[in-house]
């Protein structure tokens, strides 16, 4: 089907929709200057993963992971076309909620407020004690970092980390909950640049598409779960929401 006749699909099933659910992954996020997973020149062609149990268990660990965050370019991003359009959509009250594996915080830049997105991995613009999970800003943490180059320590001695979900560590039990209720509760599930490999996140269209949800699939690349699509668009999101859903 020619792109145009996508679009007007996907505008026309956003009309004739009483909710929304929106599912991003790092795809959404690329054209604000954030690279992707698994995409040529992704995060993961340059970087090894630091496990949870490796954090808890070493310094060096823990010190490599704050040398890395002080080192990221896209701290400051701002959200880009895509995220303004789930916004706009969420201004029209057609949309629910946005579940995200997206640490950046970047839809609540946008404007979505922080109840409506249901962060899977966590959020990565600040940071936590593990112990007794204060929060932190990240300026002054990595502040400190610099001058001491060694990984803070909260005042009730737990170890500090950005408040994201690495590998190894279980997911937030109330957010996956919440994730599942929007999943079964909507007629139109969304999902924008994830490549949908990793689970259970991945689980959600699934399960929104088994309850009777239309599920659409906008991505860059085909997808593992494009055969169960409803609709499958392979575009740039930005482009492609912009002109779905133009702002007001
Ligand atoms: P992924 O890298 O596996 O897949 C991203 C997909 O988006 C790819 O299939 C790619 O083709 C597509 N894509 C990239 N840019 C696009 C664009 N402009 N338009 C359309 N499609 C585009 O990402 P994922 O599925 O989210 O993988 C999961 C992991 O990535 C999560 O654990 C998440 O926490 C993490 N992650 C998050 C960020 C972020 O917060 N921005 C960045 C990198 C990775």
């Amino acid at each position: 089907m020619p792109s145009d006749d996508l679009r007007k699909r996907l505008r026309q099933w956003i009309e004739e929709s009483q909710r929304v659910v929106a599912f991003t992954g790092a795809g959404i996020s690329t054209e604000s200057g954030i690279p992707d997973f698994r995409s040529p020149g992704g995060i993961w062609t340059k970087v090894k993963p630091i496990y949870f149990e490796e954090f808890l268990a070493s310094e060096a660990a823990r010190r490599e992971s704050w040398r890395r965050k002080l080192a990221d370019r896209t701290r400051g991003a701002e959200p880009n076309r895509g995220h303004f359009a789930l916004t706009e959509l969420f201004l029209r009250g057609r949309l629910s909620s946005v579940i995200t594996q997206n640490i950046d915080g970047l839809h609540q830049a946008a404007g979505i407020p922080d109840d409506r997105v249901i962060e899977l991995h966590g959020n990565g613009s600040y940071a936590k004690c593990l112990q007794c999970e204060r929060r932190y800003e990240l300026e002054p943490v990595l502040a400190e970092f610099r001058r001491t180059e060694q990984a803070p320590l909260c005042e009730c001695g737990g170890l500090i980390k950005t408040a994201t979900i690495s590998f190894g560590q279980a997911l937030p039990p109330a957010q996956m909950q919440r994730a599942e209720q929007e999943a079964l509760a909507c007629d139109l599930f969304l999902t924008l640049g994830s490549s949908l490999v990793v689970f259970p996140a991945a689980g959600y269209p699934l399960l929104a598409k088994q309850h009777g949800a239309r599920l659409v699939i906008l991505n860059r690349e085909p997808t593992e779960m494009d055969g169960l699509a409803d609709l499958v668009i392979h575009d740039e999101i930005g482009p492609t929401m912009s002109d779905v859903v133009p702002l007001a």
